[in-house]
């Protein structure tokens, strides 16, 4: 029976820890400060951004948030952005995604200075990732990292399969793992054969967005399974992407749905707008 990675716990931990040095940085004079663009009423962003606004609040991070409407010009919204970028007070920005879709929001991400960049999504932080130099890492992957480390699961030499290629998750997770010199390989949509592959992994890594397209057929014996996913079904729960009943019979380490990743992912934002804050000094 496998060990349930408790990402929400982890995540506490790591807010405490975040709290002690925003009160030290507090006592020096400085408060670090987010600010969040959400353009639109997209429900799922509404509560993200809530989400954010909580965690800031109870680690003392300083939040402003710029609900913009959904007829928003690009121009608009690179001018605010600017805005942000030029304002002292500001340590870290966020762009809420999905943006409405006559909005460039890769644009959007290149005009977020890169050292305010709290998400990773800025060329620059993506390029001095895949260098392997220090930089605001995407903050899912980051915080599987983290999940890692806080169970004392050593990723060399592991073989690493992660399921799902997008730029916040599969990419920069990619980066991360061969970081810590894990052999990594990487499926989506079109590999042929995955559960062939997702087998032969020590660590199954799934950010796809399918309820349950992780069957228990395609986890090797005490592998450590990492569930991204997100997704809710129709009658209201929400689950990941792996079969957990099943997959936990089998895996060595699982993380819940939800309770595990998820939580992760607003702690290590935090942790870069902190870290942002301290460069900034
Ligand atoms: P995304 O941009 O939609 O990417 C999904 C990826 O899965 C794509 O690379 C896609 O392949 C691949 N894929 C789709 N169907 C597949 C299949 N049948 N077999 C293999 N690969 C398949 O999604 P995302 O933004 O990365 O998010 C993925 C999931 O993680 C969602 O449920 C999301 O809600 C969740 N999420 C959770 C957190 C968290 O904090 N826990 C953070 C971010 C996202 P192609 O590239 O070929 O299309």
């Amino acid at each position: 029976m496998a060990k349930i990675i408790n990402g929400k716990e982890i995540a506490k931990q790591t807010r405490e820890s975040l709290k002690k040095e925003v009160d030290e940085l507090k006592r020096k004079g400085i408060t670090p400060k987010l600010a969040v663009i959400m353009v639109g009423d997209n429900q799922a962003s509404k509560v993200y951004i809530k989400n954010k606004s909580k965690a800031c609040q109870e680690v003392g991070v300083e939040y402003e948030e710029h609900i913009l409407d959904k007829n928003t010009t690009q121009k608009e919204l690179l001018d605010l952005i600017e805005k942000l970028n030029n304002n002292k007070e500001i340590n870290g920005i966020l762009l809420q995604s999905p943006l409405p879709s006559h909005l460039d929001i890769q644009e959007a991400f290149q005009t977020i200075d890169y050292k305010k960049d709290v998400d990773g999504f800025h060329p620059m932080n993506v390029g001095k990732l895949a260098l392997g130099q220090d930089t605001f890492v995407s903050c899912t992957p980051s915080g599987i990292m983290k999940l890692f480390e806080a169970n004392d699961i050593d990723i060399s030499g592991k073989n690493v399969v992660i399921l799902g290629r997008s730029n916040i998750v599969g990419k920069p997770l990619v980066q991360c793992c061969l970081n810590k010199n894990a052999t990594v390989t990487i499926c989506h949509s079109k590999t042929k054969n995955i559960e062939e592959t997702a087998k032969k992994a020590d660590i199954l890594i799934s950010a796809i967005g399918k309820p349950n397209i992780v069957t228990e057929n395609m986890i090797k014996q005490d592998a450590v399974v990492i569930d991204v996913g997100i997704n809710k079904l129709e009658t209201g729960k929400i689950v990941g992407d792996v079969d957990f009943e099943q997959a936990s019979q089998k895996a060595s380490y699982i993380t819940p749905v939800p309770g595990g990743v998820g939580p992760m992912t607003v702690a290590m934002l935090l942790n870069n707008v902190v870290k942002a804050t301290k460069q900034q000094i």
